[in-house]
């Protein structure tokens, strides 16, 4: 072999690795695991009579037709049809890419036999390059079908399935990819299929399978698959529940009960405490009493009153004189948080600290010194608290409000601004109710509490769907409200391309309302309209303005708040019943329901009105039916989670974090049972503990370490 030679065939190899890495292919048993998309079945021939779109078949004709194209483009046509009497069926092949001797063989009379999938052509039913054998003289019977079913597998361009099959079949031969992770006891007492067999059934599914076979194989749910999906998701609880036994065996400060500020705060506040908030409070500070760090999500629907719960926590923490720090994602959010402590705290002997982006440098600078001093304080701010500058060297709790806005290595950066070998204790709160089964899949790690229930008064939001069409009616409705001393919240559409045509967008609403309010108006259908102020919030305002604004609006100085979604997440203004989303039909689910949290926390009756521009797509039609018909934001981020999938409703989280690529926890949530009632039971002993290691191995690989958070 010449030099040359061996270079094209090192780079042919090459060019085969990198196109499997592309796959997410690097190692063998990532090929073993490169599992079919679907089948397509050759086994049996459908005639042409019987043929309908959609279909993945083999069929069989005569070429009575055929012909080269040229409109739209250039391509070889063929007409097959039954050749039998009284059947006038036909199917039409489309080549857009052939050669001489393909075009020869397909020549008028010649009998062929052809696999592919139908679709809905021009001319009726066509196939699109199909696969084809000349029968030629032979009786059809003469020429064997395949066997079994034809895996397809998601691939990627320049790799051919045959190349791909050949591949796997190749890899299928070798011991560690066909090693059984699981301890044989296990996977009896378990009913699974062993490994080898499952890998290659679902590669190489063997002849004669019957129709009930079939349906499971393409749904998922034959036992083939079965083994594979708890696998995986038994890999998943591993890691988590490792990690979090890893966690047990870490050292944090102990902070105990006192009372000194918590029994005053308790004391002081205009309400009690509800049945829930109580539960998670008392869950809270058992965890922040221990000597193991904390690393707890608390989950409560929007205005169930995580807030306070927060502030025990930060309390306890100053009462055992160490720091705490308090972030929120945004400058709004983060300012409320610190008006409504301060006046909770106010008299009492704590020192609040606040940083943001807008404080000048001098004021930076003091906050700064009087934090890396270690006096005991708690730090309220925004992303401003975790950036290289902030130490907190007395840190023992850090809380992270909206913690679905941050990413991971930000809440990680949090946590590192403590010093010496303890552990921050961590809390971290949410209003995106995440389900049961997301919840025990991804967080398998975490501790979680959930506020189950609302504080009392509150007034149930009525939820309207209103056409765009009759805006004006919703102007007047609006208005005759505010003039009876109710505010509004007024939602700009979102235009998520362009964060200038959403400031425009912003704008041109907030001059609609203003001229409409302006005190000598009236609707198109002439109804008079009050006289009312009307403000305008968005993200782009310099930070002092944002604040005036948000204050006058507190105050109730502003009737009809203009605003983009930067009030979507914790603003709390009880005075506020009204809520109007412009362009609802682009929100998503979550934000629907965050954004109609504003509302509904008075004695007002409330009201989301939800304004959209017909026609809706089929997306936005399930998500406004959704949010129309439930008030629940477990039930609501249940339905997100149906029409969307996990990834996004994850959110920050997740980034980086693989996501599942077999199992559905949702549609697998039996399975999910059984994974984490085996991983409890197989990290109890050392041949478990070996197991677990080669089977987080084997499906997270490198990526394990995402989990670890
Ligand atoms: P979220 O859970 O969405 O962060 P907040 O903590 O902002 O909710 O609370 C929403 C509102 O409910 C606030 O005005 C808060 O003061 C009030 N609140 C909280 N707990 C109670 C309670 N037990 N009784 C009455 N009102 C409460
Ligand atoms: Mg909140």
């Amino acid at each position: 072999m010449s030099s040359r030679d061996k270079a094209t065939s090192k780079d042919k190899a090459s060019s085969l690795a990198a196109r499997l890495a592309r796959l997410g292919i690097v190692h063998e048993t990532d090929l073993a695991l490169h599992l079919p998309l679907r089948y397509e079945d050759y086994t049996a021939r459908v005639p042409l009579s019987q043929l309908r779109a959609g279909m993945s078949v083999c069929a069989e004709g005569v070429v009575t037709a055929n012909e080269l194209q040229y409109r739209p483009r250039r391509q070889w046509v063929c007409m097959l049809e039954s050749g039998e009497e009284n059947d006038l069926s036909a199917l039409v092949l489309r080549f857009f890419t052939f050669y001489p001797n393909q075009q020869k063989a397909l020549a008028l009379g010649t009998r062929v036999r052809v696999f592919g999938e139908v679709r809905e052509g021009y001319f009726g039913l066509e196939m699109v390059h199909p696969k084809f054998t000349v029968l030629g003289a032979k009786a059809s019977h003469e020429v064997s079908l395949s066997s079994r079913l034809t895996p397809v597998y998601p691939t990627t361009a320049g790799l051919t399935q045959e190349v791909l099959a050949r591949q796997i079949a190749r890899v299928l031969q070798h011991e560690v990819v066909l090693r059984d992770d699981l301890p044989e006891a296990v996977r009896q007492q378990e009913g699974l299929w062993a490994w080898p067999q499952a890998l290659r059934f679902l590669h190489a599914p063997p002849p004669g399978l019957s129709e009930k076979e079939h349906t499971a194989l393409s749904t998922h749910t034959h036992p083939a698959w079965q083994r594979i999906k708890f696998d995986e998701l038994l890999a998943q609880q591993l890691s988590l529940k490792r990690h979090k036994a890893a966690r047990a065996r870490r050292r944090a400060e102990a902070l105990k009960h006192h009372g000194t500020l918590t029994d005053v705060l308790l004391q002081r506040l205009p309400f009690t405490l509800t049945k829930a908030q109580r539960h998670v409070w008392k869950e809270i500070g058992d965890d922040l009493a221990r000597v193991v760090p904390m690393h707890r999500l608390l989950q409560g629907d929007v205005g169930s009153g995580k807030t306070v719960v927060a502030a025990l926590a930060a309390l306890r923490t100053v009462e055992n004189n160490r720091q705490v720090a308090l972030m929120a994602p945004t400058e709004i959010l983060a300012e409320q948080h610190y008006h409504k402590l301060s006046a909770w705290l106010d008299g009492l002997p704590i020192r609040l600290a606040w940083l943001s982006g807008t404080l000048t440098a001098a004021q930076h600078k003091k906050t700064l010194t009087m934090l890396s001093d270690g006096e005991p304080v708690l730090a309220i701010g925004t992303h401003a608290l975790f950036q290289k500058d902030v130490t907190m060297p007395n840190l023992a709790l850090a809380i992270v409000d909206e913690q679905h806005r941050f990413g991971v290595a930000q809440r990680l950066a949090l946590r590192d601004k403590g010093a010496g070998t303890e552990e921050v204790h961590q809390l971290m709160m949410s209003a995106t109710p995440i389900p049961r089964t997301l919840a025990m899949s991804f967080y398998a790690d975490l501790d979680v509490s959930v506020i189950d229930a609302l504080p009392p008064g509150r007034t149930p939001v009525a939820t309207r769907l209103v056409n765009q069409k009759r805006r004006s009616e919703i102007i007047a409705h609006v208005g005759k409200r505010c003039a009876d001393g109710a505010q509004t919240y007024w939602v700009c559409p979102l235009i998520e391309e362009s964060e200038n045509l959403s400031l425009q967008a912003a704008q041109t609403l907030y001059e609609e309302l203003v001229a409409s309010f302006d005190g000598d108006s009236e609707t198109a259908d002439g109804a008079s309209l009050p006289k009312l102020e009307v403000g305008l919030l968005h993200g782009r305002m310099k930070p002092a303005d944002k604040t005036a604004t948000m204050e006058a609006f507190v105050r109730g100085d502003i009737h009809i708040l203009v605003a983009t979604t930067v009030i979507e997440v914790g603003v709390d203004v009880p005075n506020a019943s009204i809520m109007v989303i412009e362009h609802a039909e682009r929100f998503g689910l979550a934000q629907l329901h965050q954004l109609r949290g504003r509302v509904g926390r008075g004695l007002r009756e409330s009201q989301c009105i939800l304004l959209f521009e017909a026609p809706l797509g089929a997306m936005a039609k399930a998500r406004l039916k959704v949010i129309f018909e439930n008030n629940d934001g477990f039930e609501i981020a249940r339905q997100d989670l149906r029409i969307r999938g996990p990834g996004e409703l994850l959110g920050a989280r997740q980034s980086g974090v693989p996501l599942l690529r077999f199992a559905d926890p949702e549609r697998d949530e039996a399975l999910l049972e059984r994974a984490s009632r085996v991983a409890d039971q197989l990290l109890k002993t050392e041949e478990g503990e070996t197991a677990a290691v080669k089977l987080i191995d084997r499906w997270l690989g490198d990526k394990a370490e995402f989990f670890k958070v």
